[in-house]
């Protein structure tokens, strides 16, 4: 589906109606902002514009011979270049065949395109062989970056692209979406979702699809039988062995902004709704000093978590549950 995309993101529209009306494009873009908001999206359509030989309305017009290549995977005059698993470096051999692509001729007789992301993904060697190809600009070839990191690129990287800032949706815009991509799902569920997704929908919509929300019933169940004493942490993090760690983390993490925000009288309900009850009663009888040193243990394992360190889950996680629970015991 995102592939074949020739509209971007509704949110996204008023940069798209801009970029599409310029009479040149530039030949190389990087398009930045937060992860799970449809840049990727953009970026796909936007090639599918410059791809198509009769573009109509702002887009491509998804019948001639070029958009029927494209959707078919076939186009022999676009490339894609992506970490070859998810969350592994660009290579610097993928950059190098992206660099003989550059220099052939486009095979259907027009523009050639390159989408490449997540740009922050290439190793130093990629990012140097890359911007070979940004020095020496071909005509009628674009290249398209997408980051979710933009200030992680080579400085000289980015200033050799046009730099376009891609936005969050509003609650309600995040909302309306996801309820035409998931209409099987409650309002109350689509909510929760948005909720773990920080507010992005293309992410809720992920998280939707890798069954989050019942793994996220599952653990805050467990929780909630850990602080009445109804479940051990060992038990609890030998059964949630299925449940991916990062989840786990960003959880915790979004729980303890709630902690902080319900027991400084910032806010009274807890965003994340499903614990609120359970927040609520622990910001009533948390220690602030243990709350502090709660939250640095949480944020230096997050990391590790995120930056994909070799740890021993069932350890990380009974870690994790105790000094939770203990958060909220009298010493
Ligand atoms: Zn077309």
């Amino acid at each position: 589906m995102l592939e074949q995309a020739r509209a971007p993101c509704p949110w996204h529209q008023p940069v798209w109606t801009a970029l599409v009306e310029q009479t040149r494009h530039a030949h190389a873009y990087l398009f930045g902002g937060p992860p799970g908001i449809g840049k990727r999206q953009f970026a796909q359509a936007f090639a599918a514009f410059l791809l198509c030989n009769e573009p109509a309305h702002g887009m491509a017009c998804g019948r001639c011979r070029s958009c029927l290549l494209r959707q078919a995977g076939s186009h022999p005059d676009v490339c894609t270049v992506a970490p070859e698993e998810e969350g592994k470096a660009i290579r610097v051999d993928a950059v190098r065949q992206l660099g003989d692509f550059i220099s052939q001729t486009a095979q259907q007789g027009g523009r050639k395109v390159v989408v490449l992301y997540p740009a922050e993904a290439m190793n130093q060697n990629a990012a140097n062989a890359l911007l070979k190809s940004l020095e020496e600009p071909t005509a009628e070839t674009y290249l398209l970056l997408v980051s979710d990191q933009p200030s992680r690129l080579l400085a000289t990287i980015r200033s050799r692209c046009l730099v376009q800032s891609l936005g969050m949706p509003s609650r309600s815009a995040a909302l309306e979406w996801l309820g035409q991509a998931l209409p099987e799902l409650a309002v109350d569920q689509r909510e929760a979702l948005f909720v773990m997704a920080g507010g992005a929908p293309l992410r809720a919509a992920d998280l939707a699809a890798m069954d989050a929300l019942r793994m996220r019933s599952e653990v805050v169940d467990g929780i909630k039988a850990l602080l009445k004493s109804q479940a051990g942490a060992s038990q609890l993090a030998e059964r949630w062995s299925k449940i991916p760690l990062e989840l786990v983390a960003d959880w915790f993490h979004s729980w303890t902004l709630d902690l902080l925000r319900l027991s400084t009288g910032a806010a009274e309900t807890a965003v994340n709704a499903d614990m609120d009850k359970v927040l609520g009663y622990m910001a009533q009888r948390l220690d602030g000093a243990a709350l502090m040193q709660w939250q640095a243990w949480l944020l230096e394992h997050r990391g590790m978590i995120l930056g994909k360190a070799n740890l021993n889950r069932v350890l990380l996680l009974e870690s994790l549950l105790l000094q939770w629970k203990q958060l909220v015991e009298r010493r």
